[in-house]
């Protein structure tokens, strides 16, 4: 199952140069510009950026939860 990053991570205006949040970036702006950095690129590529680095940053921080529910549960 996939991680619904976006509902809580702003990945989309968050800059992925410096970390800077833009919330004034609306859905018909495709460039990310921030004007903290100066950094400016495709917005899809900013998100997927954010994203990954997210992500990598979750996986090793996150305890799975299920399997050692199940293990004590069955134990108990
Ligand atoms: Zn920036």
């Amino acid at each position: 199952m996939q991680p619904t990053a976006d509902r809580f991570h702003p990945s989309s205006k968050t800059c992925s140069g410096c970390g800077g949040l833009r919330n004034d970036l609306d859905l018909s702006t495709r460039t990310y510009s921030c004007g903290t950095c100066g950094l400016v690129l495709d917005r899809d590529l900013n998100a997927a950026i954010n994203l990954a680095r997210w992500q990598a940053n979750e996986s090793s921080t996150v305890t799975p939860l299920g399997p050692t529910r199940v293990q004590f549960r069955s134990t108990a």
